[in-house]
Order: structure tokens, then C-alpha cells, then sequence
């Protein structure tokens, strides 16, 4: 007899379900994307028990008839596509019919749903595939569909499913991304009858943002809204003031799909180099619109990965768009002091001079009252009571633009590091660490002068040869060409030495050996295949060699260090995303002398 068996078409399904239906996040998410293309424009989740118990998702869409019910259920059934080459145009969530067949293969499911042209609604119980008792009920237009008994007929998936707690996470992250991808929906979400979050559905996803991310997530966003040729983000960037050490708050979106797409998100992580410390995490909250055709959504079960198809400068494209917009607004740090900050009460992002504030509208939040003024290029939430004060006046924090080193006024220098100045007229007193403000001007001067070519070299007087150990020797050699780019004059001199002849001049008279030493020992760029990025990364570390060194800046006035910040392009951090100067307003100080409430 053969051992080789055609399988049933049950066992088919339910092996097809375990792609889809991982866990009660999984049907969460099938079935509210579903009321999403429905055209919902309110949705209702509930769960018991981390959705092993019941989840019912409520929605206001167009509903289904009785032969839609019929057909739903069934694999391959769908109302979104009939060929293949609608996959070219397609702006739905779903399309693959895959959803509800999957979910009654592992559940029991109820469904209420009435079309607005129907008179009466339908009610039925689908139960391994079959749809039972379908009956005439009074219902709402839209559709309620109801899962129990989650796994009652897959024991050892039961078993493995989480805590309740841990599957509510679940649950809970999968809502929050699919809310604030579709800002024009409200979103309720009731946990074991508790009420976790209700968005309000307004279009503008700010106020979703805030509801469901907070207040310290969403106090420093750039709103962004670029058209290009080839595409259009529309979202939420932070500023070099706001990160994370993680990228829990990442949320990424292709024509209102939720995607997970590494290349993308490096390529946003990558234009915060030097301008966010090391190992943080940028926030961002992006929906790229782009034409269909030139996506694949199909590559993954639950369609969370996509692929960029015809055209990849979209990674480069979107790069550019994304840097520009974030050279336009960097901030100074405000000194990082819990306490302080919540003195602070306003949280504020601005982004550029407003010329007229539009009227203030309130963001549904029942434990503070807040609201929002905004125009196109500025937005800010406040309390309600200062609000109420009238003419809020929209607050700088400080901007590039409009902000001089040189204008400050010397106070003195503390720890022989940080050099104090004021600015009278605006009653702020401002803290500049000398390093990161002198590692920040060589960074750009020799980062300048390497892109015009000029380079000046200062010749030793006396050449010298430098013995490596083996490691170090075979780094020399590999990275010798950029070193020699960058004004190091450097040749192989024998079996185990290097001789140095020239160093660039703008680092006065260093100890040249210890210098390059110095970078050569944290050179860890041999895997680096981009040579813009590994000669960056080789400039940021000579400068910093360079200022550790501390020959380059005995003698350097503060006035002319002023001067030489006034003239880059992001004096407000060092290369390597350090602040390089703090704010703190003189009614700061007052609150922490208590000589203000
Ligand atoms: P897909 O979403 O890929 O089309 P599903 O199995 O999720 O496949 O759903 C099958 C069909 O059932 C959908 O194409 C849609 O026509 C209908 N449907 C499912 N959920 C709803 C809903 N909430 N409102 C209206 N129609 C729905
Ligand atoms: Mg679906």
C-alpha cells in the first residue's frame, strides 16, 4: 500500500489556519483589518481572558448579506479581489480570503451583520467551516463577529498559548498599530470590561498618537508631509531631543498597512547619526503612500512584510526627504531632570515660527485637559487652564536658525569643561560642554574640507615610525587610503612599522602617534562596505583623538569656539549625538530656589 495519502480538507484548513492564526492577537488583527476595508468608521474590541475566553469586534461598516455569509467563510472567498492583476492596484487590507476561513477552523465563531439596504440583519454560528443556523435578526447596520472556545479542537496549540497578561500585550500592541495607522477610525478597546483606550477617530492622528503613546513620546514630533515624485510620507518624526533605547516606538506603514521593513527603518535610523547618542532609538510614526504596482504585499502570510519592487532609490529617496526635515529643527537639550520636567507642565513641539496659532481644539483624554493648537508647521499641546490665559504665546525652545553662540554673554568656565553664558533678553542661561563643542567644530571643518578638497597637511619635522602589533598593523594597512584622504600622511615602512609624516593641520600640534594610535585602536569599521560611512566614522574618531589629545584647544578663545559653532550646521550636538549645550530658563531656576510655584 503507498504511504502517501491526499490529505482532507480539514486537516488541510486547520494546517492553513496555524499560518494565520497564531494566537488571539492574530484574529484581532484579521478581524479588525476586515472591518477596516469594510469602510468602518468605528470599531469596538473586546477580550476576556487575553481573547482566549471570547473577542468581539463590533464595527459600523457595510456589512454582509446572507449569500456574503455563505461564501465568507470559505477559503479562497473574498470580495477584494477577483484576478491577479488586481494585486497591482490593491488598497485593502485583505485579499487573500484566508481570515475567516482560518479563524472557524480553530474556533467557534457567531456573526451579526446587516447591510444598510437590508431591512433585517443575519445571525449565524459557524462552526469547522459550516455555517449553522443562519437566522433573520434585529441589528445595526455593520458587523459583530463573536469567537469562543479559541483551539478546542487543537489541544496542544491551547497549551502553549501565553498567560492571559501576556496575550493581552499581544492584543494591545497589535490594536495601538492599527489604530494610529487609521487615525480616521476610533478605536475602543475593552479588556476584561475595562475600558484601555478609545481613540477618537478625528482624522488627525496626533490626538491618536497621544492617546495611545503618552505624553513623553509625543512631546518632540516634527509632523512630516512630503510629496515626491514617486511617493508621499505623511507622520511623525522626533527630534533629536526625543529618543529610545529601543524601537518599541517605531511605527511604520505603506499605504496604511502596518510593515515591518528593516532596510527602511535603518535608513530613517541612519539620518539621526551624531545628532541622537549611540545605541538610541529615533521615534517615528510614518505612512509612505505609493503606488501599488510598485509594492509586492504578498510575500508573507500576514502580509507584514512587503517588497519595494521596480524603483530601490526609495531607500535613498526617502533618506534625503527624511534629513532635510530633521536639519530644520534641531533643538538644544533641555538638562534631563525628571523633576524639572514635570514641573514643565506644557509639552511642547514646535517646529518653526508660526505666524497665526488656529483655534485650539480639546483631545479626549479624561485625565487631563489639554489642548491642542496647531497650523501647518507647528503644533502644541498645553494644559487647558494656560490655555485659557488666552494668547498662548508659541514658545521656542531654541532653533538653529535663529540661535547665536556668539551672541551670548561669557559668564565663566566650570570644572574647566563647561563654560557658562547667558542670554540676557530671553532669561536663559545656557551650559556648553568645551569638548563636544570643539569635537563638533573640527568634525566639520575636516568633513568640509575633505568634500572641497583642501586639506592642508601640516609636515612633521622629524618623520616618525611607529612599530604595531599585528593587529594593528593589518588595520593600518587596510584603512591606510583613508587615513591618507583625510590628511594623515602615512606609508607601510616595513614588516611592522608605519612612518607618519603629515597630520592635517586642524588639529594644531598633536602628538601625532598617540593620535593615530589613538583612532587606529577603535577603528572597528573593517566590516563596513559603505566608504562615505567609513571615512566619516575614521573623521569622527580622529577628532575625537584629536580633542582627548587636548592640544588643539588649550588655547582656543571661547569667543572664537562661539564663532566657529555659529558656522555649522548642527552645533548642537557633538558627532557622536552628545549635546554639546543645555538650556535652562531663569524660571527654571527660580522653581528649583522656590522662589516661584
Ligand atoms: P479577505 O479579507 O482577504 O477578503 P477574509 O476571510 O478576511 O478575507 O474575509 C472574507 C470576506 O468576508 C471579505 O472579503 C469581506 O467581503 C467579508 N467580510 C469579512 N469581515 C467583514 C466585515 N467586518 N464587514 C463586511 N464584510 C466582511
Ligand atoms: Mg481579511
Amino acid at each position: 500500500m503507498s504511504k502517501i495519502k491526499v490529505l482532507d480538507g480539514l486537516t488541510v484548513q486547520k494546517i492553513a489556519a496555524g499560518e494565520v492564526i497564531e494566537r488571539p492577537a492574530s484574529i484581532v488583527k484579521e478581524l479588525v483589518e476586515n472591518s477596516i476595508d469594510a469602510g468602518s468608521t468605528q470599531i469596538v474590541v473586546e477580550t476576556i481572558d487575553g481573547g482566549k475566553s471570547l473577542i468581539r469586534v463590533t464595527d459600523n461598516g457595510e456589512g454582509m448579506d446572507r449569500e456574503d455569509v455563505l461564501l465568507a467563510f470559505k477559503r479562497h472567498s473574498t470580495s477584494k479581489l477577483y484576478s491577479i492583476d488586481d494585486l497591482n492596484t490593491i488598497m485593502t487590507l485583505g485579499f487573500r480570503g484566508e481570515a475567516l476561513s482560518s479563524i472557524c477552523a480553530v474556533a467557534v465563531v457567531e456573526v451579526i451583520t446587516r447591510r444598510v439596504e437590508s431591512e433585517e440583519g443575519i445571525k449565524a454560528i459557524v462552526l469547522d467551516g459550516i455555517v449553522n443556523d443562519i437566522m433573520p435578526i434585529g441589528a445595526p447596520t455593520g458587523t459583530t463577529m463573536i469567537i469562543k472556545n479559541l483551539f478546542f479542537n487543537l489541544p496542544v496549540r491551547k497549551k502553549f498559548l501565553k498567560s492571559n497578561s501576556t496575550e493581552d500585550t499581544h492584543i494591545s500592541d497589535i490594536l495601538t498599530k492599527l489604530a494610529i495607522g487609521n487615525p480616521g477610525v476610533s478605536f475602543k478597546y475593552i479588556r476584561d470590561n475595562r475600558v484601555i483606550f478609545n481613540t477618537n477617530g478625528s482624522k488627525d492622528n496626533i490626538n491618536t498618537i497621544y492617546e495611545l503613546l503618552g505624553k513623553d513620546n509625543t512631546r518632540d514630533l516634527i509632523p512630516l508631509d512630503i510629496e515626491t515624485e514617486d511617493f508621499k510620507v505623511i507622520g511623525y518624526l522626533s527630534k533629536n531631543t526625543l529618543y529610545r533605547s529601543n524601537r518599541a516606538h517605531q511605527y511604520l506603514y505603506v499605504n496604511g498597512r502596518y510593515v515591518v521593513d528593516y532596510k527602511i527603518s535603518r535608513t530613517i535610523e541612519n539620518q539621526y547619526t551624531s545628532l541622537i547618542p549611540i545605541n538610541k532609538y529615533p521615534i517615528y510614526i510614518l505612512n509612505i503612500s505609493i503606488d501599488p504596482k510598485n509594492i509586492d504585499v504578498n510575500i508573507h502570510p500576514t502580509k507584514q512584510e512587503i517588497k519595494f519592487i521596480g524603483d530601490t532609490m526609495i531607500y535613498e529617496k526617502l533618506g534625503m526627504v527624511i534629513k532635510r526635515n530633521l536639519n530644520t529643527v534641531i533643538n538644544i537639550p533641555k538638562p534631563v531632570n525628571k523633576r524639572m520636567e514635570e514641573v514643565r507642565t506644557p509639552s511642547i513641539f514646535e517646529i518653526n515660527k508660526t505666524e497665526r496659532v488656529d483655534k485650539p481644539y480639546k483631545l479626549e483624554d479624561d485625565k487631563e485637559s489639554i489642548i491642542v493648537f496647531k497650523d501647518l508647521s507647528h503644533v502644541e499641546i498645553v494644559k487647558e487652564d494656560e490655555a485659557l490665559s488666552k494668547e498662548v504665546e508659541i514658545k521656542n525652545q531654541t532653533n538653529k536658525k535663529d540661535f547665536k553662540f556668539s551672541a551670548l554673554k561669557q559668564i565663566g568656565i566650570g570644572f574647566k569643561t563647561y563654560i557658562f553664558a547667558e542670554d540676557i533678553l530671553n532669561d536663559k542661561l545656557f551650559i556648553i560642554d568645551q569638548h563636544a563643542a570643539h569635537e563638533r567644530v573640527l568634525y566639520e571643518r575636516l568633513l568640509n574640507e575633505y568634500n572641497n578638497e583642501s586639506i592642508i597637511v601640516q609636515q612633521l619635522l622629524y618623520p616618525e615610525i611607529v612599530e604595531l602589533n599585528p593587529t594593528e598593523y593589518i588595520n593600518a594597512k587596510e584603512n591606510i587610503d583613508y587615513f591618507n584622504k583625510i590628511g594623515f600622511e602615512i606609508d607601510i615602512f616595513d614588516e611592522k612599522s608605519i612612518i607618519i609624516r603629515g597630520v592635517p593641520m586642524i588639529f594644531g600640534k598633536p602628538n601625532s602617534k598617540s593620535l593615530f594610535i589613538e583612532v587606529l585602536d577603535k577603528i572597528d569599521v573593517k566590516i563596513m562596505h559603505n566608504h562615505e560611512l567609513k571615512l566619516e566614522k575614521i573623521i569622527k574618531l580622529a577628532c575625537t583623538s584629536a580633542i582627548k589629545a587636548g592640544d588643539s584647544i588649550k588655547n582656543m578663545e571661547v569667543s572664537s569656539l562661539f564663532k566657529q559653532l555659529d558656522n555649522c550646521n548642527q552645533p548642537f550636538t557633538c558627532p557622536h549625538g552628545r549635546p554639546t549645550i543645555i538650556e535652562i530658563t531663569k524660571d527654571e531656576l527660580e522653581k528649583k530656589f522656590l522662589r516661584i510655584m
